[in-house]
């Protein structure tokens, strides 16, 4: 079930010494649930699943999915939205009935200079579930915890690869606790946590900057570039169509 571009793809292969990879659809099945949700405002548990899934329903990542699912499944309607936009690395904003809303990871909402008590998410973040957290500009309304399982062959393929005497190194946009959490599943013991997408591709260039032979393996659109980079590039054939072109496996 592996495809192989090229020659010179599987050439370079057996030199590589270290396998940089992604979480989220990689090591991760990419399917996560909401698991969980914290309302801390004085709307409805509804109202509140309804503005959040109207501003998932455009998105692409897994999380949106997450959320969509969970709404459907509550009979849950969604909103007419205007105005919305993708806030790299950190979420999405959009204007729902005048009202300008916010979705996504506590980086975005550190950037909103909002007051956010981390205590609140940190035991579920601890056990691999990712926070996504509803906002408007000057108050958190609530959390939802997503949760996606891990792909039970990663284990064995960190493994082998370890016994090759490879290095690996998860890289991810996801939450610090959340991603040592999965990583420490799998077992894998070098972790990058909370990195912005341009980031990832500055990240295997260090590693070639230092001699290393790199290998990238990832789904995402995000992942692109870094895949792009790596000296081989190994995508997901569940991956996003420019993962799959840009790599070389
Ligand atoms: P990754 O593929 O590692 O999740 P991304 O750059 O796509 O990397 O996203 C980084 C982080 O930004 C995610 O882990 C999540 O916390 C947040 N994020 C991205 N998209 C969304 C979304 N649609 N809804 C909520 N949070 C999001
Ligand atoms: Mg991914």
């Amino acid at each position: 079930g592996i495809l192989i571009k090229d020659a010179a793809t599987l050439e370079k292969l057996h030199k590589v010494n270290t396998v940089v990879v992604d979480k989220t659809g990689t090591i991760t099945k990419g399917k996560p649930e909401l698991v969980h949700v914290q309302n801390l405002s004085k709307l409805s548990d509804e109202k509140l699943i309804s503005l959040l899934a109207t501003l998932e329903s455009k998105s692409e990542h897994p999380i949106a999915h997450a959320v969509l699912e969970y709404a459907k499944a509550k009979g849950s309607s969604l909103l007419p939205l205007s105005h919305f936009e993708i806030i790299k690395g950190k979420g999405l904003r959009a204007t729902i009935e005048n009202t300008e809303y916010f979705a996504g990871n506590t980086k975005l909402i550190s950037d909103l200079h909002l007051a956010f008590d981390l205590s609140k998410i940190e035991s579920e973040t601890m056990q691999g579930k990712t926070p996504v957290i509803l906002a408007i500009k000057d108050d958190v309304l609530g959390v939802v915890m997503v949760a996606d399982a891990i792909k039970p062959e990663a284990i064995q393929a960190v493994k082998d690869l370890h016994q090759l005497g490879i290095k690996i190194v998860m890289l991810t946009g996801d939450h610090k606790n959340t991603a040592l959490a999965i990583a420490k599943q799998v077992g894998i013991d070098d972790v990058v946590a909370e990195v912005l997408p341009d980031d990832k591709l500055s990240k295997i260039k260090e590693l070639q900057n230092q001699g290393r032979v790199v290998a990238m393996a990832g789904d995402g659109i995000n992942d692109a570039p870094a895949l792009a980079q790596a000296d081989v590039g190994i995508a997901m054939g569940t991956g996003a169509d420019v993962a799959i072109e840009t790599a070389g496996m």
